[in-house]
């Protein structure tokens, strides 16, 4: 075997039980992965620099075929179901076999990297993928060891990468040919069919919502986070496309992380050294700091190109509306690093509420903190497809239960423990649809939703008078600066009362039938903060 690059010179890839791969390049750097990307014709340059590649079948996570090896480590620990689907130890090993004798003959990429910027909870990570883009990808998301520190890193989680690699499930014991599966015993995530990168970043993720809560103590979040100036720090939480990544980045405050964070005794730190960002519709002038970071070093997405150019057209969408671009931390011109800060002053659940029931911002009294969080809602419009105009609801617990190992309720009780500690505030953001649902009305207006979260974190939302919403209870202010006061009330902005009252309602049923299988583990506090439906005459 030919190997290449610098590493740990105790570290063998036989370790792992790859034997007799073509060539192994350890570490390489960022421009080194980029060259053999283009070269083996896996994408090409931008005109900004960046690395545009397709991710083949795959241009999301597939959670169907996301598995947690079932064995004495967690099988009363993990919350099964179909979440987090139960697989064979046996088969495990067996796959692995497979995978290894797989990439026999062919050459691979190594890299060292690790997750958790605070130090107390660094978990290094070697990570082996078949090809260099992958790797690449590793580079920009996870952070990144000094040179001197990779010469001695050992890793506590193995992470093998093999898109070429296709499942039998008659064989294999998988779902269909594409697979995610986490081994906690092993320490070891395998993916394979797959080439899609999200499933590196949170099968990372998976591992951390388990570790640091069930071993740490430390909370895990979905989430995004900022820091301003006198040190105040800010967390985002939210489901995909609701605004994590776009609203953390902000010129006037610095970012810690756009997606993952902990919040331990003392700190609040990222889980990760860079940002997958969405760049559908990305424009300089409504996303500048993302849009200027796609640039040499940055993997972007199944993106297309204007015609005989290559210059992004990020308005195509023809390939997938998931298009990303992956960038490490510090293209982010005022990113924080090491990325930790301290509590929280004030969080944000940011939901994208396509129906527009909910108000733009509104405050949270504690139990309403409690049951929103727990409920975890947003609802999109049901993709481009043509023809679908109604809005899906989604209830995700934590705004993460698709990463969430453990039940809900251990997230749930860490969060409110924390809040009542540190005395934070929460705010609940609809960046989603007002003046009615999607079809009549429009989404909100980015510099709005960036004014209300400037004036919650700047203390002006404390000076003004508060509404109460109907059937939800929710508190909003009644002015904001820079905001047009009509839109702060919901149902104010719809020109149709009757049809707002009827879609509140509707909601509101949905959200009460979500809640039933978290009653049981709320007190009175949290029930109250439930939707309350009027009986229609
Ligand atoms: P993921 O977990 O998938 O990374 P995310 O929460 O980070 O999702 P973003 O990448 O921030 O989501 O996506 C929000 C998208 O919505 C962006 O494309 C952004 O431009 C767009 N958008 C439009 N209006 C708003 C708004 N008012 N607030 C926030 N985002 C908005
Ligand atoms: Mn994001």
């Amino acid at each position: 075997m030919n190997e290449f690059g610098r590493k740990n010179p105790n570290a063998h890839l036989s370790d792992l039980g790859l034997k007799n791969v073509s060539a192994a390049y350890w570490n390489l750097s960022p421009s080194e992965l980029v060259e053999e990307s283009i070269i083996q014709g896996y994408g090409e340059l931008t005109d900004t620099g960046a690395l545009a590649v397709d991710t083949g079948e795959f241009m999301g996570r597939s959670p169907k075929d996301k598995f947690i090896v079932n064995d004495a480590e967690t099988e009363n620990s993990v919350w099964w179901g179909d979440i987090n689907i139960k697989f064979d130890a046996e088969k495990f090993d067996r796959l692995y076999n497979r995978m290894t004798a797989y990439l026999e003959g062919r050459d691979v990429y190594v890299r060292d990297c690790y997750a958790c910027a605070d130090p107390a909870y660094r978990l290094n990570i070697r990570l082996v993928t078949e090809t260099p883009w992958h790797n690449l990808f590793a580079n920009n998301l996870f952070l990144r060891p000094t040179s001197e520190e990779i010469l001695t890193q050992i890793p506590d989680w193995i992470i093998i990468n093999v898109p070429g690699f296709k499942a039998d499930p008659k064989v294999d014991g998988t779902r269909q040919h594409n697979f995610a599966i986490l081994n906690f015993t092993k320490k070891i995530i395998i993916i394979g069919g797959t080439g899609y990168t999200g499933e590196i970043k949170k099968g990372i993720f998976s591992v951390l919502n388990y570790v640091l809560p069930h071993h740490k103590g430390v909370l895990s979040m979905h989430c995004s986070a900022n820091i301003g100036k006198d040190g105040d720090t800010a967390v985002f939480f939210g489901l995909s496309g609701t605004g994590k990544t776009t609203l953390s980045a902000d010129p006037n405050r610095g970012l810690i992380g756009d997606d993952e964070h902990g919040w331990s005794e003392k700190t609040v730190f990222n889980f990760e050294g860079g940002c997958y960002a969405k760049c559908v519709n990305l424009s300089k002038e409504k996303e500048p700091q993302i849009f200027d970071a796609v640039r040499f070093g940055s993997l972007l997405e199944n993106i297309e190109f204007y015609d005989g150019t290559t210059t992004v057209d990020y308005d195509n969408i023809s390939k997938t509306e998931n298009t990303r671009v992956a960038y490490p931390i510090h293209f982010i011109n005022n990113a924080v690093e090491p990325s930790v800060a301290s509590a929280p002053r004030n969080i944000f659940f940011l939901t994208c509420d396509a129906f527009g029931v909910l108000p733009p911002i509104s405050r949270l009294e504690k139990g309403q903190a409690m049951y929103h969080f727990i409920s975890g809602y947003t609802a999109k419009v049901a993709g481009t497809e043509v023809g679908v105009v109604e809005p899906t609801t989604t209830f995700s617990a934590c705004f993460g239960k698709a990463f969430l190992p453990l039940h809900p309720t251990k997230y749930a009780e860490l969060l409110g423990k924390k809040i009542h500690e540190n005395n934070v505030r929460v705010w609940l953001i609809n960046t989603g649809w007002s003046g009615g649902s999607y079809g009549v009305g429009s989404r909100m207006k980015l510099s709005y939703t960036r004014a209300l979260i400037t004036a919650a974190l700047n203390g002006q939302l404390d000076q003004v008078n508060y509404d109460t919403l109907p059937v939800f209870g929710l508190h909003f202010p009644s002015s904001c600066p820079n905001v047009p006061s009509e839109i702060l009330n919901p149902r104010g902005s719809w020109e149709d009362k009757e049809a707002y009252d009827k879609k509140a309602a509707d909601l509101a049923g949905q959200f009460i039938k979500n809640f039933e299988q978290y009653s049981q583990f709320a007190n009175e506090e949290i029930l109250s903060a439930s939707p309350k439906i009027p009986q229609m005459a």
